[in-house]
């Protein structure tokens, strides 16, 4: 066929993936944030018939042939190459499986979400059990059609963030285990206590959205192609670097919720809205969920929860809380913001105590894809863990092993990508250290030197870069845990011993 042709049939198939996409962002922001509560059947029943479409779209012989030919094709824009391979490995991906398989998996984690809803309203494991069972079989199912390295649980790890294998989280989680674990609960235990009272006390939803909306100023996070709005779990979506929104969740007895989830989202939406505008609408895809997680705990904690960010912002904020915050200066929100306490539920968990909830979900989730594991005995051997590293235990399975929908839903090998983003992060803040002053920038309200930083060495390339490619380019090399222990051990040691 003729190279005009074939690539003009290009250009209309992604343009129609694109604006498959873009439909898909406006219904899904809408039905999380502002939607009637009565209107999610007839939604639903009309996005079943978008994605139909879609995925016949997808399959069609006709279509898959033309990729193929794109991808294969020499003197074009390297982009449109690029783009024709992503989207034929995102169609390969899953073609060994079969069909009525795919269609099995879909119907049981539709109903596992409803259930464990339920079930964890009502801190019943049991009503739950048979559905998540079938999910970890689907998941043993789909590694095996698919094909693995090694073992099954490498074939998920590696969907969730392209490169990782058991081998690597292991020497990951064995470190923190080695060293955090321990320099943690010496902090809980023989670290000088920290007050955190105040940060209880009422604080009116509407002032603490006036916050959000200063912070998004002092991020830079650019509000004429953003919006805040709000929902019951945080999230970041975008279609379009011109418009990428965040939700916000106010607790009005908890200040640090809308604060540091908040930034954490803007994190997320700096590094769409920082991207290339040449990748628009290319199906070029993201670096991946731990690199996309490093941006996200960059804003929120090694820039959010430091010392020179307080210093900042810390007097606007008391401005718009006088009487809850009248016993406060910088100094002292700082160490209030990073008390660290052990506790049960990883949504609520501070910085020093995180990767030790993920730890939990990661070496259980390498049991259930190694063998046979009971899933009847599955809270207990969540709350024996929990206890070993943190030192408590849950006494309902609503505040273990029920907590997280990510089961539900049939994710597996998903959580450790949010201690190894965090990880990641670290390694990115001692980087831009070497190259900027990034107390003073932060002092001086220069953040966009700091954004400037980021964009060149990470958002820009979008999903150009293999996570290694990128670390390695913006770091100088591979990744290494050290420097996140290294963070967090000096940090915490200075605010508590
Ligand atoms: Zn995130």
């Amino acid at each position: 066929m003729d190279k005009d042709l074939l690539l003009k049939q290009f250009k209309e198939y992604q343009n129609r993936m694109a604006a498959f996409r873009f439909a898909m962002f406006q219904i899904r922001w809408d039905a999380s944030t502002i939607a009637p509560s009565k209107s999610a059947a007839y939604r639903n029943k009309m996005m079943g018939v978008l994605v139909g479409d879609n995925m016949a779209q997808q399959r069609d012989p006709k279509n898959l042939d033309m990729l193929e030919k794109v991808s294969q094709m020499e003197d074009i824009d390297p982009l449109d190459k690029i783009s024709a391979e992503k989207f034929l490995k995102a169609i390969r991906k899953f073609e060994k499986v079969p069909r009525e398989e795919m269609v099995a998996r879909q119907q049981n984690t539709a109903m596992a979400t409803r259930v464990w809803e339920e079930a964890k309203k009502k801190n019943d494991f049991a009503m739950f059990a048979p559905y998540l069972a079938k999910n970890i079989e689907h998941n043993k199912k789909s590694a095996e059609y698919r094909g693995y390295e090694g073992h099954p649980y490498n074939t998920l790890l590696d969907d969730y963030e392209e490169g990782m294998t058991i081998e690597r989280y292991d020497a990951f989680f064995g470190l923190l285990k080695e060293e955090l674990v321990p320099f943690a609960k010496k902090v809980h235990t023989e670290g000088r206590p920290i007050d955190d009272s105040d940060l209880y006390k009422f604080y009116p939803k509407a002032k603490q959205r006036e916050f959000l909306d200063y912070l998004a100023g002092a991020v830079r996070y650019d509000l004429d192609r953003g919006l805040i709005s709000e929902s019951a779990h945080p999230f970041t979506s975008g279609a379009s670097l011109n418009d990428v929104r965040v939700t916000a969740r106010y607790l009005e007895n908890y200040l640090p919720a809308s604060i540091f989830l908040g930034l954490h989202e803007m994190g997320h939406a700096m590094h769409s809205q920082q991207g290339d505008p040449a990748h628009e609408g290319k199906n070029l895809g993201g670096a991946g969920m731990g690199i996309g997680e490093s941006q996200s705990r960059f804003y929120e904690n090694y820039i959010g929860r430091s010392r020179a960010f307080w210093q900042r912002h810390f007097y606007k904020l008391q401005n718009i809380f006088p009487e809850q915050l009248k016993n406060h200066d910088p100094d002292s929100f700082y160490r209030m913001a990073n008390r660290s306490k052990p506790g049960l539920i990883r949504l609520d968990a501070d910085e020093l105590t995180y990767p030790s909830h993920i730890m939990v979900r990661y070496e259980l989730e390498r049991e259930i894809m190694s063998g046979d594991v009971d899933v009847n005995k599955l809270p207990t051997m969540w709350n024996d863990k929990i206890e070993e590293y943190l030192g408590v235990r849950p006494t309902t399975d609503t505040e273990g092993i029920l907590q997280d929908t990510h089961w539900s839903g049939g994710s597996f090998g998903y959580f450790p990508t949010y201690a190894l983003g965090t990880a990641y992060g670290a390694q990115f803040y001692y980087a831009l250290l070497k190259d900027i002053d990034v107390e003073r920038e932060i002092a001086n309200d220069r953040m966009e030197v700091i954004n400037a930083w980021l964009q060149e060495k990470i958002h820009r390339h979008g999903g150009l870069l293999t996570p290694d490619e990128l670390m390695i380019g913006a770091t100088g090399s591979s990744f290494d845990p050290k420097n996140y222990v290294r963070f967090l051990i000096e940090k915490y040691t200075e605010i508590y011993f």
